[in-house]
């Protein structure tokens, strides 16, 4: 079928969750047959979030192919399984700086180079990208920022024209937000009618309004917008707050708005899937009562800054039956008196990724702490590295063992920086990134745990386990048991003495979905639910 593009924009205040609805239009029309894609258009000149600090926008999430992307295409890959892509992940300085290398290059000779046509132009080519390689029947588009930002307008632009170009190819979603004030005791709808206006004002009719709302709307509020917004009735939907985002699919199936759609699209609305795996999901969740506490050892206190990690620690538990309630550790207050205080409150222990030396001693007491007491510990990405120089320093023996990045004059570098990194200058999409080969040593606990002799795991880091010292390790019982083949980079360690002791280089919490949970989160979890059992 011809490709149907889906833009998804947001009014009235930021944060409303835009990314989730896109990911559960995505999964509505994918469990119809339909091979979807989801895509994140965002208007800051940051080439990619890559050298963001994630206070400001989050955790940074890498894609297989390698490009360094917004956490949102971390919920397009959790509800819907499938695979994004650089294509999947635009910023405005992208598509700026793709218009000016043409500039230089002599493409417009003769033009004046404009925000309209040459940088609209450049948006409606991105957004067609994804479509023009026939692997998707919708194309799903989320527009960052909110209606009205000065900064959203190219994009704003760009769909109107799409629109025009694509007729009944292609429509909109409008997210806005329905607040409660409590004073006056009612929900108003004003703000939804001013952000649609000013939509409008843009020549964007919206086709579909999802209101967001911390109280249930009744009918009457429903058919007011739609009166107010030219919008049918039946294509107003309420996204109510809920205890879990994975509830959003099937609050959204309940209310009809795949269909609406589809009809929308002049689509066939055939019958309702039944979402079988996706409501056993929920049906676990819902029965998964008992608590295990991970302990999540970092320096970012902001929830999004460790998304992945905790929708995958999340996953895990529930498919453990357990709810896993996180508890972050503040690495920069963890000193060698009272890490046993902190750590007393959790069962198991994540040491989460980082750049830079803030809070990184506190990781290596907690690495030592949880190795020498046997909780089980799970390094990742810098994680891994911390557990590797703690291991160095009150195993090995080498007090003053350090990474490179924190260490430049380290004698003893039991991470190093990597050979190719060496001459990199530029900080912006120049580290490892992406997804490599990883060949797992028979008879590991890793093997045993993927069931599998390699595997492919997405990267983001430019040091690395330093293989000199990697007979060292072996000796006193820190096994190297992944590795990639092509170039012998060490990215696995476990001590196979404790209950879980692992480090991973890669980051596997990017490739954990609701319906594929990632293998070592699933034992990590299981492993702290079954080491709290036995200390009970
Ligand atoms: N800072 C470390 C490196 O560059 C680890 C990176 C990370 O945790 N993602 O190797």
């Amino acid at each position: 079928m011809t490709p149907k593009f889906i833009f998804v924009t947001g009014g009235v205040v930021s944060s409303l969750g835009k990314g989730i609805i896109s990911s559960s239009v995505g999964k509505l029309l994918q469990s119809r047959g339909y091979r979807i894609t989801i895509q994140k258009f965002d208007p800051y000149i940051n080439i990619d979030p890559g050298t963001l600090n994630p206070y400001e926008h989050g955790e940074c999430y890498v894609t297989d192919d390698g490009m360094e992307t917004d956490l949102d295409l971390g919920h397009y890959e959790r509800f819907t399984g499938i695979r994004t892509t650089r294509n999947n992940s635009v910023t405005t300085g992208r598509i700026y700086k793709a218009v000016i290398d043409r500039e230089r290059h002599g493409d417009y000779l003769g033009k004046t180079i404009q925000v309209v046509p040459h940088i609209t132009d450049e948006i409606k080519r991105r957004i067609r990208l994804s479509a023009e390689t026939g692997e998707y029947d919708f194309v799903i588009t989320e527009i960052g920022g909110t209606i009205g930002d000065i900064e959203s307008a190219p994009f704003m632009e760009a769909i109107r024209q799409l629109r025009w170009e694509l007729g009944k190819d292609a429509i909109n979603i409008h997210l806005t937000y329905v607040p409660f004030l409590k004073a006056a005791g009612e929900l108003k709808t004003k703000p939804t009618q001013h952000s649609v206006k000013e939509l409008q004002s843009m020549g964007i009719q919206p086709d579909v309004l999802i209101l967001r709302t911390e109280v249930h709307l009744e009918d009457g509020i429903l058919q007011k917008v739609a009166n107010f917004c030219n919008v049918e009735r039946d294509c107003v939907v309420q996204s109510e707050d809920l205890p879990s985002i994975y509830e959003v699919p099937v609050n959204m199936q309940k209310q009809g708005l795949d269909a609406a759609i589809l009809r929308k699209l002049n689509l066939p609305v055939g019958e309702t899937p039944a979402l079988g795996p996706w409501r056993n999901f929920l049906e676990r969740m819902h029965g998964a009562t008992k608590i295990v506490k991970i302990g999540l050892v970092g320096k970012y206190d902001l929830q999004d800054a460790y998304k992945s990690i905790r929708e995958a620690l999340i996953q895990a538990g529930i498919y453990n039956d357990h709810k896993v309630k996180l508890v972050f550790i503040n690495s920069e207050n963890i000193t060698p008196a009272n890490v046993a205080e902190q750590i007393a409150e959790v069962d198991g222990v994540v040491i989460c990724p980082g750049f830079g030396q803030r809070g990184i001693e506190g990781k290596i007491i907690a690495a030592e702490y949880t190795r020498s007491h046997d909780i089980p510990t799970f390094g990742i990405c810098l994680g891994m590295q911390m557990m590797v120089i703690e291991f160095a320093r009150n195993v090995l023996g080498y007090a003053d063992a350090n990474s490179r990045e924190m260490d430049a004059e380290t004698p003893h570098n039991v991470i190093d920086i990597m050979e190719d990194q060496k001459t990199i200058k530029d900080m912006g999409g120049t580290m490892r990134l992406g997804a490599y080969g990883c060949d797992l040593k028979e008879g590991s606990r890793v093997a045993e745990i993927y069931g599998a002799a390699s595997i492919r795991e997405r990267h983001r880091h430019r040091y690395e386990f330093n293989n000199k010292y990697e007979q060292e390790y072996e000796n006193a019982g820190m096994k190297c048991v992944g590795r990639n083949p092509e170039s012998d980079l060490v990215e696995i360690v476990e001590i196979p003495n404790l209950k879980w002791y692992i480090g991973a280089q890669f980051h596997p919490e990017y490739s954990s979905t609701v319906l594929n949970p990632h293998p070592l989160f699933m034992d990590f979890v299981s492993t702290v639910i079954k080491n709290k059992k036995q200390l009970q």
